[in-house]
């Protein structure tokens, strides 16, 4: 765990802008990897950041610095499923400072980085290690962990939006549409 801060932030010309700020204890979870990979306009991340704070922690970081970090972390994403030796190589290259250690018999990767982007690739990292698989829902778009292989949506709420989009389909007559928001 690292002490992190998180608040009150803004957009002005590409600049995002922390303000007021509380601290609190950032762990490298599940949670804030989703929530980071979600995050594609500036004003999710002002939702992101009232939640988990700016990515290296600086005061004001770029829009653009976020769309590219966010993009290299979908990447890996996909390296994880379909090229692990990539992966390892993704993971290497950003987490140039994380270690292992065993903890109640299993290996755990800690953070030394000190950063919320490190945060979230140690969370990546851990998830690869426990052998959770990723998916990307049909619906939303957001990452989870597939817990069944033939699991498509991240919660209910997808799952149900996307039925009722079928059944609408299907009474009006046409061809359902892809509603597959992946890149
Ligand atoms: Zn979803």
């Amino acid at each position: 765990m690292i002490t992190w801060q998180r608040g009150l932030a803004d957009v002005h010309r590409g600049i995002i802008r922390l303000g007021r700020t509380t601290t609190y204890e950032l762990e490298a979870s599940a949670d804030l990897l989703f929530a980071l990979l979600a995050v594609h306009t500036p004003h999710q991340a002002i939702k992101f950041i009232a939640r988990w704070g700016l990515l290296h922690g600086e005061g004001a970081e770029a829009w653009s610095g976020w769309e590219a970090d966010i993009a290299y972390l979908w990447e890996a994403c996909r390296l994880l499923r379909q090229d692990p030796a990539a992966f390892c190589a993704a993971i290497n290259e950003r987490l140039p400072e994380h270690q292992y250690r065993p903890e109640n018999g299993h290996l755990v990767a800690s953070i030394t980085a000190g950063s919320l982007l490190g945060a979230a690739y140690l969370a990546l990292l851990n998830l690869s290690l426990s052998g959770a698989r990723l998916g990307t829902c049909d619906d939303c778009g957001n990452h989870f962990i597939v817990e069944d292989p033939r699991q498509r949506y991240c919660n209910r709420l997808c799952g149900g939006n996307a039925r009722m989009q079928r059944w609408l389909d299907r009474h009006r007559g046409t061809p359902p549409l892809d509603s597959g928001r992946k890149s």
